[in-house]
């Protein structure tokens, strides 16, 4: 299997796997239950904690485990436009992923104002219009660190440098680019940033949200006291374990991993550049999360390429994963200008840390043969699509 959609989601590391069945097999207590096997629940769900918020620079008080980066997503716009009634402005990009979108969308639906700041053709937001739109009344800013489509690093140093200008918070969704480029949270200067660690070769189901210390905040889900009664339900134990071992390899492991994905990420680009005619790489050259590659293929259906390449055990995605069930062209392709048939054309491939240069090499040797014979077969003019 050639696996090249690490951006919708990463295999399981096998160290992760391991250290997480050891735990499954062995403990089973609550953190909350006071006696020995609850407590020595809660010290791991500390250290997972601790490493995670050593990762990124922060404080340990300051990460609250959620069930997903949608979640933590969710909660960081939510709970500050519920702490902040007075401030009922929202200002996001066009490019954010569903998780964002779809939570202003029904901030917007709720009678607050959203402000949605227009990208370049490479996906870069247009600083100029986010400082227009402004105002005293905007509770928060949140723009995303790395794009999940096209791998567009947003220029997040700009955005906190104009937000706190008039002392607006800043939220970042951090989901890709985690792992992929290096940061912390006091250089960023974010008061909110998203995680999750299924991007991160760790399992399924659980992110976090780091909220700087003082941030007015509520919380999304009431009930009991865990997280400091800021995410309240019973800890996904296991899952917290292993998104803090995974967390504990991806920085011993990230230099060697960046080095490797970067390298076999220009092999493919270069080599689909010099196979295929009529092609078109969407996103920025340089200021781009390396793995990340986004190719339109002028004349041809991305499902067409996406089942064919599946009948030889290569995994690709059209577009965003998260809008593969959706008939609508992706928000992201439309909003860097592309034509609606250019942006059904479009095929994404996100490289990690377990693909191989063989992989590549199969590539490299089957897409260019399927796309010449599904562009034989369409009979379409590509020329029409330059
Ligand atoms: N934000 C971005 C940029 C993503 O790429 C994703 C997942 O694709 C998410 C948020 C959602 O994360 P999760 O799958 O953990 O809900």
């Amino acid at each position: 299997m050639v696996y090249l959609d690490n951006n919708a989601t990463t295999p399981l590391d096998p160290r992760v796997c391991e250290v997480m069945s050891q735990f499954l097999r062995n403990h089973f207590g609550n953190p909350s239950s006071l006696y020995p096997i609850g407590r020595d629940v809660k010290e791991m769900i500390t250290a997972a904690r601790e490493t995670i918020a050593e990762a990124i620079g922060a404080k340990r008080s300051e990460i609250v485990f959620t069930g997903s980066g949608t979640e933590s997503d969710n909660f960081a716009i939510r709970g500050v436009m519920d702490a902040l009634p007075e401030k009922p402005e929202l200002i996001t990009s066009a490019v954010e992923h569903p998780a964002l979108i779809e939570t202003a969308n029904y901030l917007e639906k709720m009678g607050k104002k959203v402000t949605f700041v227009p990208v370049d053709e490479c996906g870069t937001i247009n600083v100029e219009f986010l400082e227009k739109a402004i105002s005293s009344k905007t509770a928060i800013v949140s723009i995303m660190h790395a794009n999940n489509e096209l791998g567009t690093i947003q220029p997040i140093a700009d955005v906190v440098r104009i937000a706190k200008m008039k002392d607006i918070l800043v939220h970042t969704d951090a989901v890709q680019s985690f792992g992929k480029i290096d940061f912390n949270v006091t250089d960023l200067g974010v008061d909110l940033l998203s995680i999750s660690a299924h991007k991160v070769y760790g399992p399924k189901g659980v992110g976090a949200i780091y909220i700087r210390k003082g941030t007015p905040i509520q919380p999304l889900i009431y009930g009991g006291h865990q997280e400091r009664l800021m995410r309240a339900g019973t800890e996904n134990t296991a899952g917290i374990v292993g998104f803090g071992e995974a967390v504990r390899i991806m920085m011993t492991d990230s230099k060697k991993d960046k080095k490797h994905i970067a390298r076999l990420a220009n092999r493919l680009k270069t080599g689909i550049e010099e196979r295929i005619p009529k092609t078109k790489f969407n996103g920025p050259e340089t200021n781009r999360i390396q793995g990340t590659l986004n190719f339109s293929f002028y004349g041809l259906e991305a499902e067409a390429i996406l089942l064919a390449l599946a009948t030889k055990d290569i995994y690709v995605s059209t577009g965003s994963a998260c809008s593969e069930e959706s008939e609508e062209v992706s928000h992201v392709l439309s909003a860097i200008g592309l034509k609606p048939e250019v942006a059904r054309s479009t095929v994404r491939m996100s490289l990690g840390r377990f693909n191989s240069e063989t992989d590549v090499d199969t590539v490299l040797t089957e897409l260019p043969e399927i796309v010449r014979k599904l562009r034989e077969i369409s009979g379409l003019d590509i020329d029409d699509y330059a």
